[in-house]
C-alpha cells in the first residue's frame, strides 16, 4: 500500500511538472520559419498552440494537399481516374464529332470534351498517383490543407467547365454521327451483297 501510494504521488507530480511547464511554454512567443530551417523542430517543443489562422505553419513544398485541375490542359485520357486506389476520381467524356477542339499549354491534341470532372476530396488518400500519371501535369497537389467544410458533399470539387445542356448537346451530335456510320456501312455491306 505504501508502495503504490509512493508510486501515485510521483505519477500526479510528473503530470503536475509538466502541465505547469506547458502553462508557461504555451505563452511563448514563435516566429514563423520555413521548414528548411535549422531551427524548425526545435521550435516546436516549446509551443503548443500557435493562432490559427493569423500564424500558419509553413508547408513542406512537395507537401500533398488540396487537388486542383487545370482543365484547360486536361487531355481527358482518364489515366488519373484510372490509376486513383480508391476511385475518387470521376470523369465524362465526350468525344469530339468534329475532330481536335483546341490544344493544351504543352502543345497535346484536345479530342475529347470533360463533361464531367469531379474529384471527391472526401475519399481521397492524398497518394499522388494522379498527379504522376498525367500527361500534361493537370492535375496538382496544391499547399492548400484549410479546406473546412460542414457538408460532406461539399468536399466533392467540380472542375468541368461545361454547361449541362453543351454537354447533352456534344452527346447529341455524337449519337447522330455514330448512327449516320453505321448506316453507311450497312449500306455499303448491303451493296457489296448485291454486286455480287
Ligand atoms: S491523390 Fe491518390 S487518392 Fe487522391 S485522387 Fe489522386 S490518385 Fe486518387
Ligand atoms: S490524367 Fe491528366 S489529362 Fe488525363 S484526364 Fe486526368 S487530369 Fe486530364
Amino acid at each position: 500500500m505504501f508502495k503504490n501510494a509512493i508510486n501515485g504521488l510521483t505519477t500526479a507530480w510528473r503530470g503536475l511538472t509538466l502541465t505547469i511547464k506547458h502553462l508557461f511554454t504555451s505563452n511563448a512567443k514563435r516566429e514563423i520559419i520555413p521548414i528548411t530551417d535549422d531551427n524548425y523542430f526545435k521550435q516546436q517543443q516549446n509551443t503548443n498552440t500557435i493562432q490559427y489562422p493569423k500564424q500558419q505553419l509553413p508547408v513542406p513544398e512537395v507537401g500533398r494537399y488540396q487537388l486542383d485541375v487545370e482543365i484547360d490542359d486536361c487531355i481527358v485520357c482518364d489515366l488519373c481516374a484510372k490509376i486513383c486506389p480508391v476511385s475518387c476520381i470521376d470523369i465524362e467524356s465526350i468525344k469530339s464529332t468534329e475532330g481536335s477542339i483546341g490544344e493544351t499549354s504543352d502543345g497535346s491534341k484536345k479530342l475529347l470534351y470533360a463533361a464531367k470532372f469531379d474529384i471527391d476530396m472526401a475519399k481521397c488518400m492524398y497518394c499522388g498517383l494522379c498527379t504522376i500519371v498525367c500527361p500534361t501535369e493537370c492535375i496538382v497537389m496544391t499547399n492548400q490543407y484549410d479546406r473546412t467544410v460542414f457538408e460532406l458533399k461539399d468536399l466533392n470539387y467540380e472542375f468541368s467547365d461545361m454547361k449541362p445542356e453543351d454537354a447533352a448537346e456534344k452527346r447529341r451530335l455524337l449519337e447522330q454521327q455514330q448512327a449516320e456510320k453505321q448506316a453507311a456501312k450497312l449500306a455499303a455491306l448491303k451493296a457489296k451483297e448485291e454486286g455480287k
